[in-house]
């Protein structure tokens, strides 16, 4: 090496050195940031955070109940949080409230349900123990006497040539289906093993309705459901929200079976349930009509009642990009109190989710007070009846402030325990999208691993708000810790995670109790606040990655 080659390498060198010790001092995450978006990203508080969690938890709050007065007092709270930090309102009329109108139904105890073979007895149905089942068409009293179709897996998927239908007409039928999709390792075949929208409940009773069937008898199998019979008993007893009716089409049944009663009804029909289930794995899989009809009266109390989601704007900076947008969420209700319940009846939902509702809050404050603002309009939204079955974003998804395609990214969260340090983030289904490559380099900044979902079999990712956004086309993703922070190893983490899930998760217990660490918190927010700058100021609004389930959705929006 000659002399002139060492100095000009030594002049790189320090060069280098300099750009990764500039990289460094900003290493608490943000260098894709401008400087005064950096700024107030700094300013993002863990102790503002743990007050207001304390607030919106308290005791006071009734367990922010969606249609209850503690739902709407969280609301109005966080609105006029929102107009404090000088945000505008981005609700109905003027105003941070966008009225979501809801009917509780309660199947009533004069329902009666039963399988009636073309020759044999009639097989009548217990409630609860053999199946559950919701009238969808809001009515008090629906009638069903219809042939029963067996559909397989129910699934029309195009882009994975899959299509159990085969152009078999099933207006009018009942339609016996499989829950989850049919099994594979290949990520181009239904994502392999991870679940995609086609394999959980929701879309097949869609589905079903969309066919214009008038009810769906999905077989119940713990393995498939990734749950047991006790959840669904649990989770399709007594009172459930919907949306108003808004001219989709629904059935008069949408249920569940027990898989014994599923047995009985292959049997009565001369079939093999296992052969069945093996026979819908198959490409080939044609509608079975089934020598059987389903029976049904089917009566409801139908309670209206509405509540509402929470929204403001801090207008863009960007004469061309204002009009487009990204959004925040984080869902302010809880389960409220049930007198009927001995001793402590508040669910006061601490962790679930007056935390993310905080984090928002912080976000949304320090974004209003950045000297430096975003290209595009930023948009936070508290939203209702999460617990309920995701009701209040899938009404933002179904009429948003501004149309989906011009919202460029939706960033969620749910349920930030204060741990301390993190050292990863969660951030599944952010692969998906176009934005990754960002969020891959901003948590590099933050020095934060990313940790894959542990279980995506499991269908977590539409199981919370962000995929009521992503279903309408606008990617979306949740932000959360993960289970590695400073001074611990991940068994620690875990233990922490597993205790709240035992003791806390959806109970009285789930408290605010002072001392905990909300570093988490406030590191999670940052890391949010950064994000969302990013892709508000970005020259190109964030997509699905190609063949992606939401990409179709996406293009009808634009
Ligand atoms: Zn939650």
């Amino acid at each position: 090496m000659n002399g002139r080659r060492a100095l000009v390498l030594a002049a790189v060198l320090s060069l280098v050195s300099a750009v990764f010790a500039q990289k460094a001092s900003k290493s608490r995450g943000g260098t894709h940031l401008p400087p005064g978006a950096f700024a107030a990203m700094e300013k993002i508080r863990p102790e503002n955070i743990e007050q207001q969690t304390r607030f919106l938890a308290h005791d006071l709050l009734e367990g922010r109940g969606t249609g209850q007065r503690g739902g709407d007092l969280a609301a109005e709270y966080i609105a006029t949080q929102f107009a404090l930090y000088g945000l505008k309102p981005a609700g109905d009329g003027g105003t941070y409230m966008q009225k979501v109108p809801m009917v509780g139904i309660t199947p009533g105890p004069d329902t009666h349900v039963s399988l009636v073979p073309a020759n044999g007895q009639t097989l009548d149905l217990k409630p609860l123990d053999d199946y559950v089942a919701y009238d969808q068409t809001q009515q008090p009293e629906s009638n069903i006497d219809a042939p029963i179709v067996y559909v397989g897996y129910g699934i029309e998927a195009p882009e994975y040539n899959w299509d159990d239908y085969k152009g078999v007409d099933v207006k009018g039928k009942v339609l016996l289906m499989l829950v989850n999709e049919p099994p594979s390792d290949d990520p181009k075949f239904f994502t392999g093993k991870a679940l995609t929208y086609y394999g959980r409940w929701m879309y097949k009773y869609e589905q079903a309705a969309r066919k214009g069937a008038v009810g769906a008898l999905l077989i119940h199998r713990t393995d498939m459901a990734s749950y047991g019979w006790d959840v669904v008993r649990n989770s399709n007893s007594g009172e459930k929200s919907y949306l108003t009716l808004d001219g989709s089409p629904k059935l008069k049944a949408a249920a569940w079976i027990h898989l014994d009663v599923a047995r009985k009804l292959a049997a009565s029909s001369g079939l093999d349930l296992e052969k069945m289930m093996k026979d819908a794995q198959s490409r080939e899989f044609k509608p079975i009509p089934l020598p059987m009809r389903l029976s049904a009266h089917m009566t409801s109390k139908i309670r209206p009642f509405s509540s509402n989601n929470v929204i403001a704007v801090l207008p863009g900076a960007d004469r061309n990009l204002k009009d487009e947008g990204v959004l925040y969420t984080a869902h302010y209700d809880h389960f409220g109190i049930r007198p009927e319940m001995s001793g402590d009846n508040i669910f006061n939902g601490a962790m679930d989710n007056a935390t993310g509702c905080a984090i928002v809050l912080e976000i949304a404050r320090v974004y209003a007070e950045s000297a430096q603002k975003p290209r595009r309009s930023i948009y936070f939204s508290s939203v209702t009846a999460e617990e309920q079955g995701l009701l209040g974003s899938e009404y933002l998804g179904k009429h948003p402030p501004i149309s989906a395609g011009k919202i460029s990214l939706d960033l969620n969260y749910d349920d930030i325990m204060p741990l301390g340090a993190p050292e990863q983030v969660e951030v599944s289904g952010a692969e998906r999208t176009t934005f990754y490559p960002a969020v891959q380099a901003t948590a590099a900044d933050f020095r934060f691993a990313i940790r894959p979902d542990a279980r995506p079999e499991a269908g977590h990712y539409y199981r919370s708000d962000h995929f009521s956004l992503a279903r309408v086309g606008i990617p979306a993703f949740s932000i959360s810790e993960g289970i590695k922070f400073k001074g611990h190893d991940e068994a620690w983490g875990l233990a922490q995670l597993n205790d709240y899930t035992d003791h806390r998760y959806h109970q009285p217990s789930d408290e605010y109790k002072p001392g905990m660490d909300w570093t988490s918190d406030a590191a999670m927010a940052r890391f949010g606040f950064a994000l969302g700058f990013e892709a508000a100021n970005q020259q190109q609004r964030v997509g699905w990655k190609k063949g992606d389930e939401f990409e179709k959705a996406r293009l009808a929006s634009e």
